[in-house]
């Protein structure tokens, strides 16, 4: 068994599309980044990366690639899953907590956990996703950004 943690941060602005979890939520502000700026699907990646000893996210996709302007970050989530693989690991589990003060994520809840469970080719009960606010406090409490981080438990395929 090895483990990893996975932590990122983006900033809200108005403008653009709110993705979080491969879900498109409405909402009057989105996060601003290279890719889709989904940060849970980052912290998740990262969380899988470093279980693998694979670096990190902005390693294999870096942010000065044209190639990866503007994807839909449960593309990055699949390539690291087959990563895994190649690699041969097995997801055991991921967990994650997404802190926003608004807009409410928990109706999204278990949407976007099975779309990282299929993004991952694992059942949807080997993902959870939490979220919750930052009381009003800081930069997360103004709503200036959301954050994520992420736990990942991985396995050598076919073990236990
Ligand atoms: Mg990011």
């Amino acid at each position: 068994m090895r483990i990893g943690t996975g932590y990122d941060v983006h900033r809200l602005v108005t403008g653009r599309k709110l993705v979080l979890g491969g879900i498109s939520i409405p909402f009057e502000k989105g996060l601003l980044g290279h890719s889709d700026a989904d940060v849970l699907v980052h912290a998740v990646c990262d969380a899988l990366l470093g279980a693998a000893g694979l670096g990190d996210i902005g390693l294999h996709f870096p942010d000065s690639s044209p190639e990866f302007k503007d994807i839909y970050s449960i593309k990055l989530l699949v390539r690291t899953g087959q990563m895994l693989r190649e690699k041969g690991f097995s997801v055991v589990n991921t967990d994650a907590t997404v802190f926003a003060e608004a807009p409410k994520l928990s109706p999204y809840r278990k949407e976007m956990e099975m779309t990282l469970a299929q993004a991952l080719e694992i059942e949807a009960g080997r993902v959870n996703v939490k979220a919750t606010t930052a009381e009003g406090l800081g930069m997360i409490g103004k709503g200036e950004g959301i954050g994520a981080m992420a736990v990942a438990m991985i396995e050598v395929r076919g073990a236990g």
